[in-house]
Formats: C-alpha cells, structure tokens, sequence
C-alpha cells in the first residue's frame, strides 16, 4: 500500500526511512510515558516540581531533534546508525538526569538503561552497542560518585557504589546477550539471502533451458495451460485465437556431423538468439526438444502468426554461424496452426507437429499451414 500525502509528508516514502521512524514513533511513546510519570511525581511531591518540568521540557526537545535528525538524516548526510547513535545518546542524558532527580526512586530509572541498550540492538553494530554501553555506564558512574561526594546525606556511598556494580553488571550482561542475539540474526539472515538465492536458480533451472536460454519445455506446458484458461474452453476463435507453431532445423544431424556438437550447441543458441529477435510481445518460444522449438502467438489469426513464422525464417536462412561454412545456409521447417473453438491446446499442437511432417516431406525450409 503506498503511504498517504501526510503520512509521506512526515514519515517519508523510502521503507527504509519509514522503518526508522517506526523506531522512532515507539521511542517518543517511551518518552511520552517518561514524561507522564515525571509530572505525576512532581505534582504528588516525589520529586522535586520545577525539576521534573525541565527534564520533561528537555525530554521533549529530544523526540523533536530525534524526528528531526531520523527523517531529515539522509538530507544532512547522517548515516542511520547515526542518527541511532544520538538517541541513545538522549536516552542516555535523559536516564542520568533522571537519576539525578529521583531521590529515593532513583533506582528504578536505572531499568530505562536496559530499554537503550535493547534499542541501540536493533540500530548499531554489537560493537558500537558496546562502546555506547561502556560510555553510559560510565557517565553514570561518575554521576553517582559525584552524587555521594557531595550529598552522601542523601546518596550514600556503599548504596550507590553497590547500585552502581548491579548497574554495570546488567547493563554489559544484557549488552553482550543481545549482541550474540545480533549475531544470530545477522546469520540467519545470511542464511535467508542464501536460500532465496538457492530458491532463484531452482527457479532458472526449472523453467530456462540452460544451452538457449529459451523456456523450456516444462514451462512452455505451463504457459499452454495457462492460455488455456485465459482463453477458457468455447471462446478461442480462429480469427484472433491462439496460433501455434513448430519449428524443427533441418539437417541439424548433419551439422554435428560435419562440424562437431559444439558448432551444432552454437547453431542452437544463435538460432534462439535469431528467432528471439522477431516475436512480438506476448509470443513465447520455447524448446521443445533437441532441435525442435515451439512457438505460441496468443491474440493472433494465421495470417500474423504466418507472418512472424517467415520472417524468423528469413532471419535464421542469413545467420552467419562461426564455424559453419560460408555458403551453408541454415535453414528450418514449420507446421503452424490455430486453435479450433475450445479444442484442448496439446491437439493444436499435434496438428502443428502433422503440418511439420508435411513441411519436411515437401523437401523442408518451409511452413506449413493446418
Ligand atoms: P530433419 O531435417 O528431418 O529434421 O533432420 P535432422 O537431422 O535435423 O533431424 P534428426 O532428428 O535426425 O536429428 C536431430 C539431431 O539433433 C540428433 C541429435 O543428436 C541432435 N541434437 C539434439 N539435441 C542436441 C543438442 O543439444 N546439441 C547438439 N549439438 N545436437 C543435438
Ligand atoms: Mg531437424
Ligand atoms: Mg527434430
């Protein structure tokens, strides 16, 4: 679904910019909730009134700046992790001010580090998660020491220095679960690439006849199939039905004969190559078999499929195949056909493969109508 005019306005239109501001929606939720409790603690007397208004108003500044920094990142050339980088810098700041004012309710702030580090997870490499965990934790050290040495009425020095060994401990505990929880999602998705990859060339090699590059005839029986039901049984009209067209090189057994398999894999491929250049949109080619190639021309009356059959005709007869002899003329013979009424398409095609037999015992290089 494509974003609407204002969700594109603020959010962007780029799913990558449109997943950082996801992060970023939850995390304003976070601060907004942040902020609620600040102002229900100042105005019951838990913490101090006027200092829970300026940690809100600061709280506030950082959702702008982080909306500002995430959606206008790319326009200030900040890489994403970047702009991560700064917000959990803000949390940061946000946490340690927090502590600073939350008197005997200080310790329950420091679970909002956890929700960081989490965070910092999904935005940084384990790595800078680390650095970033390190630098917080330290920050918040000196903020307790500074605390008890100047009001250890208040922030006594075993409790803090206890608060702060749990504090440090969790905090590069969870750091470095979620980090391996990061490396584990980084392999598998290595492993999801791999496998859409593996699940492409399954694809490939199903459908594409590997030496032509052409459908081969596996997935030609399912585009029959499906034009088949396109066209649904009774509908198909002569006029401007489905027309069907089997081409088969002639003498091809000779030109391995005379110039090995190889030059005869290279009149296969420049024959493909020739014939590919003259269909029409919609027309499928496929090969049939070794030297044999089936030809759907949907939406077409004989006429038009005759005219299309003879001009891969003309093209193919002035190949100039390296390592065929100048002078010999590659040619091809075809029994085309379109389909009658409703009548199943492999009967079309069967009547194509009798005009074919025709064409060939008329002396080939020729098509053939049934
Ligand atoms: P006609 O004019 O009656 O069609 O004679 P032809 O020699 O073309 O027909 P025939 O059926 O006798 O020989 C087809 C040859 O195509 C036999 C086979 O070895 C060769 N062939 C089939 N597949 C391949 C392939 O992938 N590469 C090469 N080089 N030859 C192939
Ligand atoms: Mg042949
Ligand atoms: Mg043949």
């Amino acid at each position: 679904m494509n974003p609407s005019g204002w969700s594109r306005a603020l959010f962007g239109a780029d799913p990558k910019l449109r997943r950082m501001m996801t992060y970023w929606g939850a995390t304003a939720a976070l601060y907004t909730v942040f902020m609620a409790i600040l102002i229900a603690a100042g105005s019951r007397g838990l913490i101090d009134h006027r200092a829970a208004l300026g940690l809100s108003s600061y709280t506030a500044g950082c959702i702008v700046l982080s909306y500002l920094l995430v959606r206008f990142s790319a326009g200030i050339g900040l890489a994403p992790t970047g702009a991560a980088a700064l917000q959990a810098v803000f949390a940061i700041t946000c946490t340690i001010w927090a502590y600073s004012i939350f008197g005997p309710l200080r310790g329950a702030i420091l679970m909002g580090l956890m929700v960081v580090v989490v965070f910092c997870t999904f935005a940084l490499r384990p790595r800078q998660t680390l650095v970033l965990t390190a630098a917080a934790v330290g920050a918040m050290g000196v903020t307790m020491w500074w605390h008890q040495a100047h009001d250890p009425d208040n922030y006594p020095p075993l409790v803090e220095a206890v608060t702060f060994m749990i504090m440090a401990g969790c905090s590069m505990s969870v750091t470095l679960l979620t980090g391996e929880a990061s490396k584990l999602r980084a392999r598998l998705k290595g492993k999801k690439e791999a496998l859409e990859q593996a699940l492409e060339t399954i694809r490939t090699l199903a459908t594409v006849d590997e030496l032509t590059a052409l459908s081969n005839r596996r997935h030609m029986n399912e585009v029959l199939a499906q034009e088949e039901r396109r066209h649904g049984a009774g509908t198909g009209t002569a006029d401007r039905g489905t027309c069907i067209a089997l081409l088969d090189i002639d003498f091809f057994k000779q030109i391995n004969d005379r110039y090995g398999h190889a030059t005869g894999d290279t009149v296969l491929r420049s024959f493909a190559a020739a014939a590919r250049g003259e269909l029409r949109a919609g027309d499928v080619l496929s090969r049939w078999g070794g030297e044999e190639f089936l030809l759907m021309l949907p939406d077409s009356g004989e006429p038009e499929a005759r005219t299309v059959v003879e001009r891969i005709r003309a093209r193919v007869g002035a190949l100039a195949v390296e390592g065929v002899a100048d002078g010999h003329r590659i040619s091809f013979s075809a029994g085309l056909t379109a389909r009658r009424g409703g009548e199943a398409l492999a009967d079309t095609v069967n009547r194509a493969d009798k005009a074919l037999y025709q064409a060939k015992s008329a002396g080939r290089d020729r098509v053939v109508s049934a």
